[in-house]
């Protein structure tokens, strides 16, 4: 009877590792979660919103990439755009099935599919044209004073203070800069973007 008792199993232990994927779950269900509705890894990537919204969201590394990727899409957006692109983000940039192939035929499914042609887009417009309008003037100052704060600079910065910061920063944040550590890409990003919508305005030298 003995025996029975001095029975071992032969590993005594016989987990392994969890992938980096189950890590990066576990991590998400401690810390947030990714931005995109049907990812669950830990959302430790942050992306700048949209210009003429506040604040980041926060992807996994692969959907940072490819929100980062898609972030051009709608340079100039309207509300209903940004709306658009968060949608978008959320859901994944990924068509359902190809152009023309679709129920809704050739026209109309590229012009539905394509955000740059998105038809929502008039529907939005129309109804909030008057809104956009009073708004306009608003919106365009504040997203040059959020370029600028992303330079870190006071709204009454001169012309060759915003150039000779904007050149410092892109120094600073260039992946060469910091012997090819690509940690600082999404602030080099971001100062792009600053800068782009500073030359837009006219407040730099292009
Ligand atoms: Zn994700």
């Amino acid at each position: 009877m003995a025996d029975a008792f001095s029975y071992r199993v032969k590993f005594t232990d016989i987990r392994v590792k969890p992938p980096k994927e189950e890590q990066e779950r576990q991590k998400a269900v401690e810390t947030r979660e990714c931005h995109r509705d049907d990812c669950d890894l830990a959302g430790d990537h942050p992306a700048p919103k949209p210009r003429g919204l506040e604040g980041v969201y926060w992807f996994c590394q692969k959907h940072a990439g490819e929100y980062n990727r898609n972030y051009d899409f709608f340079a100039g957006m309207s509300d209903a755009e940004l709306e658009a692109f968060n949608e978008m983000a959320r859901h994944g940039f990924q068509k359902t099935w190809k152009f023309g192939t679709g129920p809704m035929g050739k026209d109309k499914a590229a012009a539905a599919h394509d955000p740059r042609r998105w038809r929502g887009k008039e529907f939005f417009e129309q109804n909030a044209e008057a809104r956009q309008a009073r708004r306009k003037e608003q919106q365009s100052e504040g997203v040059t004073a959020q370029a600028l704060a992303e330079l870190d600079l006071e709204a009454g910065a001169t012309a060759n203070e915003i150039r000779v910061r904007y050149s410092e920063y892109i120094r600073k944040f260039h992946p060469d800069s910091n012997g090819g550590d690509r940690s600082t890409e999404h602030m080099l990003a971001r100062v792009l973007r600053a800068g782009k919508t500073l030359k837009a305005a006219g407040m730099m030298k292009a």
